[in-house]
């Protein structure tokens, strides 16, 4: 058999209850959602805002497929560059207050274009160890010297950068970190580019169209500008839809244009996504109404699982992460919750570190009162 070898790093894997599934769902993402020809109340998703099946983005998304069609038919710099990505483009810049924007298909291409693009070989890197996996690969890739600070030690940091040789630096770090939920120090970070002559790269994945007045994201949470920050968010997240951003100055954007790979050699993404981006883009930045009701099922969900044996991990954010520990804990917790009708899913490593594994529990806009109370009494009643 050619692929015994493999067989055996698999069989290796599942005894350490580290196998991973996909679950089939059959309904649109929402909090109702049908898997396997069953429902469930979900906390599942990163549709943070609930606009994954919004009307208003499903017929910006008709209409754009009856105006353009369905495919781009190129990448960017050959033909699939369309009025509408362009339009959304510069909405883009416009709404996180930066000179230029640049779409990528997706988050984990955005990430590995900008940091290949912005540094190589002679320069360096610093990354928080908690940084997502996109960021990380992207840093490989990148040729440059990789230096990991602590979770949030920006002291760590500091000596890090005193320490460093000639060549760019690059600060790399989530905005909100994906497992966790909390925040990254943005302004002593930034406050240390500024005396290092460092640049910062921040990933707001989980930020934009949560925090912020309007849902401009982290930076605008923290009060922050600078053309230092090199920020990049997704827009398959709170924006409902798909693909990513970068959001710089114009050098910088044009330097990813002539530089990205992952920019310069994929197809574009269709551009009806575009429109119903541009749907979406209209609707977070207006309704504010959803991150005030998230922000309430937040509180709602904290308040009644303080009491619980699982440690609630301090966020703020939608992301809750309950710590468990063991895989084979969280993956038995996860199964009594879908037992129960409740789909919450269990994180092990190596996408969090051995023996943290957790529940990821995530809250929506979409999510009521009722719904929260649900998954607070499911959980209490699986205390032993
Ligand atoms: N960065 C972070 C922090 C993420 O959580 C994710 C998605 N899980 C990505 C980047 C990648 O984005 P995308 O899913 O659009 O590739």
């Amino acid at each position: 058999m050619p692929f015994t070898e493999l067989q055996r790093q698999l069989d290796v894997r599942a005894e350490k209850g580290l196998q991973r599934y996909r679950r089939v769902l059959e309904s649109p993402q929402g909090v109702h959602i049908t898997l396997e020809g069953k429902p469930y109340l979900s906390f599942c998703s990163n549709d943070y805002l609930g606009l994954a099946n919004h009307p208003q983005l499903i017929a910006a998304m008709q209409l754009g497929a009856q105006h353009y069609g369905v495919g781009s038919g190129a990448s960017h710099l050959v033909s699939g560059h369309f009025a509408a990505h362009q339009q959304f483009e510069n909405q883009l810049a416009e709404f996180v207050n930066k000179p230029a924007a640049l779409l990528f298909s997706t988050g984990y291409l955005a990430n590995l274009g900008a940091v290949q693009a912005l540094v190589g070989r002679g320069d360096t890197i610093f990354a928080d160890k908690l940084n997502h996996a996109s960021l990380n690969d992207a840093m490989l890739l990148s040729r440059a010297e990789i230096k990991r600070y602590r979770h949030n030690d920006v002291a760590q940091l500091e000596q890090m950068l005193a320490g460093a040789h000639a060549g760019r630096k690059l600060i790399i770090t989530d905005a909100v970190f994906s497992m966790d939920g909390d925040t990254a120090h943005l302004p002593e970070i930034l406050a240390l580019c500024e005396g290092y002559e460092a640049w910062l790269l921040i990933d707001d994945a989980h930020g934009f169209g949560v925090l912020g007045q309007s849902g401009q994201g982290s930076l605008a949470y923290f009060n922050l500008a600078s053309p230092r920050v090199i920020y990049m968010a997704t827009l398959g997240k709170a924006a409902g839809v798909a693909g990513a951003f970068i959001a710089a100055g114009q050098v910088v954007i044009e330097t990813l244009v002539q530089c990205a790979r992952s920019y310069i050699y994929t197809t574009a993404s269709p551009p009806a996504l575009a429109l119903a981006l541009q749907a979406s883009l209209s609707l977070l930045s207006s309704e504010d109404w959803r991150r005030e009701h998230l922000h309430k099922m937040i509180a709602q969900l904290r308040a009644g699982l303080a009491d619980l044996p699982w440690k609630l991990m301090s966020s703020s954010t939608p992301i809750q992460p309950l710590l468990v520990g063991s895989n084979e804990d969280a993956v038995a917790l996860a199964d009594a919750l879908l037992a129960r009708g409740i789909w919450v899913p269990a994180i092990r490593p190596p996408t969090v570190p051995p023996g943290t594994a957790r529940l990821r529990i995530t809250l929506s806009a979409a999510h009521t009162e009722e719904n929260v109370a649900q998954l607070i009494e499911a959980l209490h009643e699986l205390v032993c």
